[in-house]
């Protein structure tokens, strides 16, 4: 079989104020036992799964370019003895400005890998400060000049809104910086306040305080705009790219593709079943594949639904007419219809307008009420 492949990386330089995601300080001398721990992962993995090809690959974290180069060769080229990636398979590197050199970058080229992630988030000093990142902007900027004299032309940033103290026209000026640089994507997430960060505590004991919903609106709105005028289409709620330059790993992820998730805390769905890894010193102990949950028809009804609506093309209506049945989706038409303002009908799609994607949490719910699988 085939499926698109993730690598999760888990070492960073210091823990930002706001991360919640399974990723640590201060363990990258873990680095070798843990690319034995993955590539063991993935001999397991095939053996289960008769998986031989590759339609992406991704190697997030943490803080993947932390890796020496030839560490990361080691782990590329173990893989790649198992798995072959597809003719033009998209394989994707997370880089963070101020932690990543020329040799990280030639390896990669080496490694086929086409395709480089960077976390920006903001062009002001204050907000990168205050989100506890590492570098300035000034260091992605020569990142991405970095990468591109590496020989790797795809590049896509993160930017960040919501964010305390963040005004629109921060936003707008983070979006206008990142446009100007010889990028092809920009993912622009909202801030999620998790519990157990820092940065929950400043705003919880009101040290800092967020803006309120309104202008959080219109910071989604004017980056939609502010975002297309400068030829960056958005695709999905949080993504925009140039055309012909959508991430084709995420893309699997949304339109319910297989994929095999590498390393402690990686997510898997493959054959029908979710699994997830466990934390590092667990996974390093040699567990993994520890949660597994079989998705049943209506779980796989409910993930297309939520999914795709992400997808600013939508559903696909004979793809989903075909999958779950007529009486299905006449019930679906008839949910959206009860929302003009936002969902649209557009030939054989189903999608949420601005405004929908804007409530599509809640605008889901609604969707999937009296369907049935
Ligand atoms: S670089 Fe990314 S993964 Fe690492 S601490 Fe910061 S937000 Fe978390």
């Amino acid at each position: 079989m085939k499926a698109a492949l993730y690598v999760h990386l888990p070492f960073c330089v210091k823990k930002c104020e706001y991360c919640d995601f399974v990723s640590y300080a201060g363990k990258l001398g873990k680095a070798d036992e843990y690319i034995d721990a993955v590539l063991n992962e993935a001999k397991t993995r095939k053996a289960e799964y008769g998986l031989t090809s590759l339609t992406s690959a991704y190697f997030g974290g943490g803080t993947p370019s932390l890796l020496s180069a030839s560490q990361f060769t080691r782990l590329t080229e173990g893989l790649c003895s198992l798995f072959r990636p597809e003719e033009g398979a998209e394989i994707t590197v997370e880089v963070n400005p101020g932690a990543v050199c020329r040799e990280f970058l030639a390896a990669c080229k080496a490694a086929k890998v086409n395709r480089v992630s960077l976390g920006v988030q903001a062009y002001q000093e204050k907000l990168l400060r205050l989100l506890g990142r590492i570098h300035t902007f000034e260091d992605a900027e020569r990142t991405v000049e970095l990468i591109g004299e590496a020989g790797i032309e795809n590049v896509s940033c993160d930017a960040m809104f919501a964010l305390p103290g963040q005004t629109v026209g921060e936003l707008l000026e983070t979006l206008g910086a990142l446009a100007e640089l010889n990028i092809k994507h920009i993912s622009c997430y909202s801030l999620i306040l998790e519990e157990n960060t820092p940065l929950y505590r400043k705003v919880a004991e009101g040290r800092l305080s967020l803006p309120d919903e309104e202008t959080c609106r219109e910071m989604q709105l004017k980056a939609v705009g502010f975002l297309q005028d400068r030829g960056f289409e958005r695709y999905e709620i949080s993504n925009y790219a140039l055309k012909g330059f959508e991430s084709k790993h995420n893309t699997a992820y949304w339109t319910g593709g297989d994929y095999l998730g590498l390393g402690c805390a990686a997510h898997s769905y493959m054959k029908g079943e979710r699994f997830s890894n466990p934390p590092l010193d667990e996974y390093l102990s040699g567990k993994n594949k520890t949660d597994v949950q079989t998705v049943d028809a209506q779980g796989r009804l409910e993930e297309t639904v939520l999914l795709q609506t992400r997808l600013t093309r939508g559903i696909e209506l004979s793809a989903f007419q075909r999958a779950f049945g007529s009486a299905n989706l006449r019930q679906l038409l008839r949910n959206a219809a009860k929302y003009p303002d936002y969902t649209e009908v557009s030939g054989d799609c189903l999608r949420l307008n601005t405004e929908g994607l804007m409530v599509q949490n809640a605008l889901v719910l609604e969707l999937l009420s009296g369907l049935s699988a």
